[in-house]
């Protein structure tokens, strides 16, 4: 069984290293010829809209994965004829496109912050009016990171955002007033088998995740994420590991974005949980059962964005584990992550917190 995935960055180096111990192979598509899969599994070196390399993998490989949003659908529609791609093209398609997401969680009544389309200045005035203040205009497509963002606080900011932002399509959205930004990481198999990991409570600066701790442990809100998470599954017959990021404001959940892969936020569970959130991606999408998402002990993952502290300096910590993606690094990204785990929330936060000191 060879497993095609497209795009070669950490996510895809981690799924590959958990898809070793089946017998799986992986052949990568990826641009970039020093991309971090490549440490792991041969790259097939080309562009992911690039179709001649497309077909070329899906010729190649049993079934074709990816770590990467941005693919073209209509790309990957075509290679899905013949080759099975999961997840599903549809489920990809619409979280490329903050529009299209935002709607399917209103068709499936998933709370999520009021929003409008804005593709003009004058649709940009009626929204903020509509939606209100503050509010954050964002990029339809292609923003991650907190890139392709911007923050309107008052009517005075509509001018600067719309010459910051407005050449491409874009969404307007209201300013969620949260306690606590949580995600919640599912998984189902081609076999409709379905587990759920418990909820990361995550914290971003700058749009970037920087870290995450877990299980964050609240019965109320993990049962929404739970039913949420299972409207989607249905909605695209779904197989693999999807990954929905909320704000949580007065007890309730207020869905940000979903992302059909799997995700930052769920690194924890390599060494956190009885099963990976990579090795159930790939358990998922060849038809095997799948692992339990049971935690254990209490997890604390801290993101590597634009410096490494020194391994030895990590590795001194009880219960860390040190993961160096092998990429350059530049600001802003993100080269690797450190996880700690402990027996009680108190020894992981004091892990944690030396972990941030190291770096
Ligand atoms: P995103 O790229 O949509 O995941 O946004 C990155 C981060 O920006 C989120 O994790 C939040 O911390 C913040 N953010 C994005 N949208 C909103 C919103 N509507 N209200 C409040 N904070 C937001």
């Amino acid at each position: 069984m060879k497993i095609g995935i497209i795009g070669a960055g950490q996510l895809g180096r981690m799924l590959a290293l958990s898809g070793y111990p089946f017998g799986v192979e992986f052949l990568f598509l990826d641009p970039s010829p020093d991309a971090p899969g490549g440490h792991v599994g041969p790259i097939l070196h080309g562009g992911f809209d690039d179709a001649a390399k497309l077909n070329e993998l899906a010729a190649r490989v049993d079934l074709i994965t990816f770590d990467v949003e941005n693919v073209p659908v209509d790309a990957i529609r075509e290679i899905a004829k013949t080759t099975p791609f999961l997840p599903q093209p549809d489920a990809l398609g619409t979280s490329q496109d903050r529009l299209a997401e935002k709607t399917l969680f209103r068709a499936l009544k998933i709370p999520t912050p009021a929003f409008q389309a804005v593709d003009s200045l004058a649709d940009l005035v009626t929204a903020v009016d509509r939606v209100g203040l503050p509010g954050i205009l964002k990029t339809r497509r292609l923003g991650y990171d907190g890139r392709g963002q911007f923050r309107l606080r008052s009517a005075r900011d509509i001018e600067a955002a719309w010459a910051a932002l407005g050449s491409v399509p874009l969404i307007y959205e209201a300013f969620v007033d949260f306690s606590r930004e949580v995600s919640v990481i599912g998984v189902r198999s081609t076999r409709g088998e379905i587990r759920v990991y418990p909820l990361a409570a995550n914290t971003h600066e700058d749009g970037i995740l920087r870290h995450s701790i877990a299980p964050y442990r609240n019965a109320g809100l993990q049962k929404q994420a739970e039913t949420y998470l299972k409207r989607v599954f249905r909605r695209f017959d779904y197989a693999g590991i999807l990954t929905i990021e909320f704000f949580v404001r007065q007890g309730r959940l207020i869905a940000n974005e979903m992302a059909p892969r799997v995700h930052n936020s769920g690194h924890w569970t390599i060494e956190g949980a009885a099963t990976s959130q990579f090795e159930n991606h790939i358990r998922a999408i060849l038809g095997l059962p799948l692992g339990s998402t049971e935690a254990i002990g209490h997890s604390g993952m801290v993101n590597f964005i634009g410096t490494m502290p020194a391994v030895e300096a990590v590795l001194s910590i009880t219960g860390a584990h040190f993961h160096g993606y092998g990429k350059a690094p530049r600001p802003n990204r993100k080269i690797g992550h450190c996880t700690v785990t402990a027996s009680s929330p108190a020894a992981r936060d004091k892990a944690l917190g030396k972990v941030l000191k190291a770096l």
